[in-house]
């Protein structure tokens, strides 16, 4: 182990890591570039990440001024860690070479390996000479909006960046290593009531549903609003609940399992349909969806809470997006930011326009939401929900579980911590909060 990981592990100041030597490489998550073909004429659910997601040492590159080296203490698997492993929609190799395109510092990303990895919480180890709100020895989470901010496009809202990309996915250096390279302007404070996996599980998924719900950018909800959240218990969906709970709107949950009714119910979510007993067929066949089964869904809704949605909160994609648009309140809308499903989406065009409903496209956060979004979590009135943990070298088959819809909420990844539980510094407010509903989603441990 490297001296620098082993001083952060043993608490050392600022000052100390300073002088602390740096590895020329570090153990990091990675696809590679000669495999990316690797897959080729399996179905999706074929596509295992457990064989194309390698471990190992790989070399860390020189720092641009305004980046950071961060000793990433957790990690987390998003969603974009399966479309990586497999390869879909593109294979990111692509993404890396387009970067590498844009001058010295872009040219470092475009190799024949990607580490990835979007979320991450640690210790900052070293400073570029550009970076003035941050120092050596801050303990940080990481968001994962990657932008040029000497980009024109990029400041009305860094989103609409031409070149705005996610760190990890869309770039090289990601957050699934025990070193990873970060831009200071993805830098937030870590949650001091949080261990280092419980704060690393919610960078990426809270700020996507702080936008999507919350922003001016996204639906966004008010008091008394009806939403109707798919995936309730997933990522995304369980920071969505919290976000409607907390705007005094109230959400109704879609999962596919009693047990994740339940832990919906104790997250304070009233409402909730297991779309799994219920059984909705949206597509009689592959080409040919079935109306009545967007008015089942739509009467469910009405009997459960006794409205129509104003928002429904979209991702699934193709299988459901039909039925989201239907069953929307006149002129509510449908905020979508992902298509599991499938990207080719079809909905019946009369229920839109007849009823003025919107839908409207959303993409991650810039940084002031996710510092917004964060500050959910720095105040405990979010929880994270972390259902599980894995090592960095088994990334590939916490990868897989999430590819196969077998977790709930997130799964941590522990990278440089040595164990769970580490890296809370402020046991008041955890006790505050309460250890029970901090850690609602790890009931199965
Ligand atoms: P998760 O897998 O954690 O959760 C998704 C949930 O959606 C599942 O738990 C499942 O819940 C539900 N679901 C899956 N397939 C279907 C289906 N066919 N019909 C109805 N429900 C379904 O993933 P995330 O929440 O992390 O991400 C969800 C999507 O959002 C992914 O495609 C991801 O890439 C995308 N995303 C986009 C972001 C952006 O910035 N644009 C940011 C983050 C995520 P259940 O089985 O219980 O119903």
């Amino acid at each position: 182990m490297s001296d620098i990981i082993e001083a952060v592990r043993a608490g050392a100041t600022g000052e100390v890591l300073a002088q602390t030597p740096m590895p020329s490489h570090t153990r990091a998550v990675f696809v590679r570039r000669d495999e990316q073909h690797m897959f080729e004429g399996l179905a999706t659910r074929d596509k295992d990440p457990r064989k194309s997601l390698h471990v190992e040492e790989v070399p860390l590159p020189e720092l641009a001024p305004d980046e950071v080296f961060v000793v990433v203490m957790a990690s987390s698997i998003n969603f974009n860690t399966v479309w990586t492993s497999i390869f879909e929609p593109l294979s990111t190799f692509g993404f890396l070479d387009r970067l590498g395109r844009e001058g010295i510092w872009g040219k470092r990303h475009a190799l024949d390996y990607h580490v990835i990895g979007s979320d991450a919480s640690g210790v900052v180890v070293r400073v570029g000479s550009a970076v003035r709100n941050w120092k050596v020895g801050d303990e940080v989470t990481v968001q994962c909006n990657h932008v040029d901010d000497q980009d024109p496009s990029a400041h009305d809202d860094s989103m609409l960046a031409l070149n705005q990309r996610i760190w990890g996915f869309e770039t090289n250096f990601g957050g699934l290593a025990d070193i990873s390279v970060v831009k200071a302007n993805q830098l937030m404070p870590k949650p001091s009531h949080l261990t280092w996996e419980e704060a690393a599980v919610n960078g990426l998924c809270n700020s996507t549903a702080y936008r999507m719900l919350v922003s001016r950018n996204g639906a966004p909800l008010t008091q008394g609003d009806r939403v109707l959240i798919w995936g309730a218990s997933g990522g995304i969906g369980s920071f969505a609940v919290q976000h409607a709970l907390n705007s005094g709107a109230t959400p109704i949950g879609v999962v596919s399992s009693p047990s994740k009714v339940q832990l919906l119910k104790d997250l304070g979510c009233e409402y909730v349909i297991d779309r799994s007993e219920k059984n909705y067929r949206f597509w009689k066949d592959e080409h040919t969806q079935d109306e009545t089964e967007w008015r089942r869904l739509g009467k469910d809704i009405r009997e459960l809470c006794g409205e129509d949605p104003d928002v429904v909160f979209e991702h699934p994609g193709r299988q459901t997006m039909g039925a989201s648009v239907f069953v929307t309140k006149r002129a509510g809308t449908i905020v979508t930011c992902a298509a599991t499903s499938g990207y080719m989406i079809e909905y019946d065009n009369r229920h839109l326009w007849m009823k003025l409903k919107t839908i409207k496209g959303s993409h991650f956060s810039n940084y002031r939401e996710a510092w917004a979004a964060n500050q959910t979590i720095v105040d405990g009135k979010v929880i994270p929900p972390l259902s599980a943990v894995f090592t960095l070298d088994n990334v590939g088959e916490a990868t897989y579980q999430v590819h196969h819809n077998l977790h709930e909420g997130k799964i941590g990844v522990l990278c440089a911590a040595p164990e769970e539980g580490l890296g809370i510094s402020n046991q008041e407010l955890r006790d505050k909060i309460g250890e029970e509903r901090l850690t609602l989603f790890r009931r199965n441990k």
